[in-house]
């Protein structure tokens, strides 16, 4: 069996046309068998795609060879297939959707690594862990201690930090989120808002979690991908943090409902999810309007 690999990047940096970028990333993509998501705009790059061991490789040096990125930073894992279906290049206004356009990047948190981040659980260090993701993101897996917002999109940031984390202007606090890009412009709003010791956490969970599993990451990790969910832990207390919404076993598996008119986002376990045939309700199974495909 050949060996896959997920990788995940971006990078802010000024990209003079983007849009010029774009056709030609595809196509380089498709001819070499890498497939995911992969944004570019004004402001940088941002992607995650999957690949053969080798691919990967060869995408890495492509990437690089783009002026200003030289130095990109590649967070890596290993797959037993592709990670995506399709490859999709697209060309944005921003390469994270938010409400942030109007922050300085320059104020961003201090960079906090891995290791800094588990020194400060260690050494019982009073500080504040804030989830920069969405509710149901965070409602499968988090760092111990962990304040989740129940935010339904990154543009609500601003209003967490206004109303819900307003008590914590002087205390320290650490934001993280999936591999470290939303952190960027959350860490320089609080920042910018007044706290007077905030920290980013440099690669995300993604990059937490391969190097310290069984430590403070609790449960699984959401993913955009074809995986849906990572699971980096084997110590049983710390495998699942989420309920089966039918049954109740831990598990940290979600699916969508697949009546197309509801769509939500519900934690099941894989034997519920095919008892109750994708979806969240009699109601829903009984709508015309469904996948036509299982999706999950
Ligand atoms: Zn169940
Ligand atoms: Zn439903």
């Amino acid at each position: 069996m050949q060996s896959y690999k997920v990788i995940l990047f971006y990078k802010y940096l000024e990209i003079e046309n983007p849009a010029e970028i774009v056709d030609r990333h595809l196509e380089w993509c498709i001819a070499n068998d890498i497939r995911g998501r992969v944004f570019f705009a004004n402001e940088g790059v941002n992607g995650t795609v999957s690949g053969t061991e080798e691919n990967i490789e060869k995408y890495k040096k492509h990437i690089a060879a783009f002026p200003g990125l030289e130095d990109i930073w590649f967070k890596e894992d290993f797959s037993d297939e592709h990670t995506f279906k399709k490859m999709h290049v697209r060309l944005k206004h921003q390469i994270v959707h938010g409400d942030l356009d109007d922050v300085s990047l320059t104020n961003g948190g201090k960079r906090l690594s891995s290791e800094d981040l588990l020194k400060f659980y260690e050494e019982k260090k009073d500080f504040v862990i804030v989830d920069a993701r969405n509710w149901y993101e965070s409602k499968i897996g988090k760092f111990r201690n962990a304040i989740t917002p129940p935010m339904k999109n990154f543009r609500e940031w601003k209003k967490v930090v206004d109303v819900d984390l307003k008590d914590y202007k002087n205390k320290t606090v650490v934001t993280y989120c999936t591999g470290g890009i939303r952190c960027e412009k959350a860490s320089a709003y609080m920042v910018e808002s007044g706290f007077k010791d905030v920290y980013q956490l440099d690669g995300g969970i993604f990059n937490y979690i391969k190097q310290f599993p069984d430590t403070y990451w609790q449960g699984g990790m959401f993913v955009f991908d074809e995986r849906r969910v990572v699971d980096p832990n084997n110590d049983e207390e710390l495998k699942y943090v989420a309920e089966c919404y039918f049954c109740g076993k831990p598990t940290s598996y979600y699916i969508n409902c697949h009546n197309l008119d509801c769509d939500r986002i519900i934690v099941s376990c894989h034997k519920c999810k095919v008892e109750n045939d994708y979806c969240c309700s009699d109601e829903c199974r009984k709508s015309n309007n469904r996948r036509n495909v299982y999706h999950g």
